[in-house]
């Protein structure tokens, strides 16, 4: 069997380690929403098959990744749903993989049309294994021995992405939404490929989510620590996990556009020149509620015993404030947490030791956290100051801050989103020039957004990343038209793809 020593912290491959030959593409929803995406899909596939081949490989090896077509995801999530609202989560996995089976098999049949020989495979074929935590698993080992022995023989693998197999109990998994971005690093880290292509419905990843942010600027060049940092922070661009397992192997990863044929923008190690810029991009996150509880006993280990309970249900905190009026007898913590952790977070709080009894709990759903990213930061003072006075210029409250050594964030109201996104893009000099260019967001015919109920179950809401060194790109300005303001609601609300 063939690890996917992906999972392993060290030795990053080196480039020479890398099969030359052999290249691992991924295609997100709307990349293959309609018949004609697939097609379209495929000839890129082809033509990688090609390139590779005429780059002096003798047996080219391609394998592909794929998500559910647009909107297949959410509707299917919708449909266990609505069948019960206390469904067995084995199945609900059981579901939720068949969105990216039927795209992995239609993929097939479309490069087979092109005369390219293919084959799909599910995540349970491969097989691909993981942890047995449904809706979240983690892969843990790719078995790749059949789709090489295959590719060696010129036959491209389409494969599943989003999912596994638990093998203990033999269950299907998923791998939490925007799996598939991590299914196809693991993949090119367990086939040591050459690079591994994201391809989206943007050109790259862009300063900041270029549907927000209509002078967001294409990066060409970014950090592994920043990608990871920006994916980590709400950027939806590309799933964290995916980052994380990239930058710890050093994968040459490219994300870039189903829609057109730019270069997009290529992770890299970090650099000298990197640190100049202060920031690099921000991201956002709409998936957390703000929670604050009123009137605890102003008394030391209050702060203890309210995490301590939100430790042991297994509540993850991010921001915290904690107020107290001097001298007072009651104090106030806020904190911020998953959305999806609301009843667990209740039934906590309920435990907490009869001495920290609270006068009531407050929850707020409409907040956004806003967060700024910059290896540059490291080196620098007066970075979170500059935040703080366009926000303070624009008139929008800070409910909460946090930061760390390249990343500050700040919590405000939801309706605020747009408007701190821009003020803060311009404060840092980030902006590009707004043009009206019709061709973006690309044509978008079958609308991958999904018109199902975001399932809200965990991660992502938000955009985000990282801005320009040395070399801008002026070519990669983020445009904005009408159509963009349509689809952007309604993908930022849904906050996903597929
Ligand atoms: P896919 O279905 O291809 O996986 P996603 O919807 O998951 O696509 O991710 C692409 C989307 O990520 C873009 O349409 C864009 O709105 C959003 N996004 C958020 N932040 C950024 C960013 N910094 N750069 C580019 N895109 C971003
Ligand atoms: N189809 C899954 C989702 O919508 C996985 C993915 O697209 O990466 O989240
Ligand atoms: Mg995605």
């Amino acid at each position: 069997m063939n690890s996917a020593s992906a999972m392993t912290p060290s030795p990053p491959p080196v480039s020479s380690e890398r099969d030359d030959s052999c290249a691992v593409l991924k295609f997100g929803g709307t990349s293959l929403a309609t018949p004609e995406r697939i097609r379209s899909a495929a000839r890129i596939v082809r033509d990688e098959f090609l390139r590779l081949g005429a780059a002096g490989a003798e047996r080219p090896k391609v394998a592909v990744v794929v998500s559910a077509m647009g909107g297949d995801t959410d509707r299917l999530i919708s449909l266990v749903r609505e069948v019960s609202a206390t469904h067995d989560i084995r199945e609900f996995d059981a579901v939720a993989t068949t969105g990216e089976v039927v795209s992995a098999a239609l993929l097939a049949v479309a490069l087979q049309d092109l005369g390219q020989p293919a084959r799909s495979w599910s995540g349970w074929q491969l097989p691909i294994h993981t942890t047995p935590v449904h809706g979240a698993a983690r892969i843990q080992e790719i078995d790749t021995r059949e789709i090489r022995r295959r590719m060696e023989q010129g036959e491209v693998a389409v494969i599943a992405g989003y999912q596994g197999v638990e093998t203990a109990r033999n269950r299907m998994t998923t791998l939490g939404r925007g799996g598939s971005d991590t299914t196809a690093v693991a993949l090119a880290v367990a086939l040591s490929a050459a690079h591994c292509d994201i391809y989206t419905d943007v050109d790259g990843v862009y300063t900041a989510d270029p549907r927000l942010v209509p002078r967001a600027r294409l990066l060409r060049e970014l950090s592994y620590v920043e990608m990871l940092e920006l994916a980590a922070l709400g950027s939806r661009v590309l799933q964290g996990r995916a980052a994380e397992l990239a930058a710890k192997n050093r994968v040459r990863l490219r994300v870039r556009s189903s829609f057109g044929d730019g270069a997009g923008t290529l992770l890299v190690a970090e650099t000298q020149a990197m640190e100049q810029p202060l920031v690099r991009g921000l991201a956002y996150s709409v998936s957390e509620a703000r929670v604050t509880v009123s009137g605890l006993p102003n008394r030391p280990g209050v702060a203890r015993a309210v995490f301590a309970v939100l430790d042991d249900a297994d509540v993850n905190i991010d921001l915290i404030v904690q107020t107290a009026i001097e001298r007072s007898e009651v104090v106030d913590i806020t904190f911020t947490l998953s959305r999806g952790d609301r009843e667990r977070a209740h039934a906590a709080l309920r435990d907490l030791p009869a001495e920290f009894a609270y006068e009531r709990i407050s929850w707020d759903e409409r907040v956004a956290k806003i967060s700024v990213v910059g290896i540059g930061m490291r080196s620098h003072s007066g970075v979170a100051r500059k935040l703080f006075d366009a926000l303070a210029e624009g008139g929008i409250n800070i409910e909460a801050i946090s930061t760390s050594e390249i990343r500050i964030s700040v919590l405000v109201a939801e309706d605020n989103l747009e408007e701190a996104l821009r003020l803060a893009h311009t404060a840092y000099g980030l902006d590009g020039d707004a043009t009206n260019d019709p061709t973006f967001p690309p044509s978008n015919d079958g609308d991958g957004d999904g018109d199902g109920n975001s399932d809200g179950d965990d991660d992502n809401g938000g955009g985000a990343v990282g801005g320009e060194g040395d070399d801008n790109d002026s070519d990669g300005v983020a445009r904005q038209n009408k159509q963009q303001g349509k689809r952007r609601d309604k993908k930022h609300r849904q906050g996903r793809g597929a």
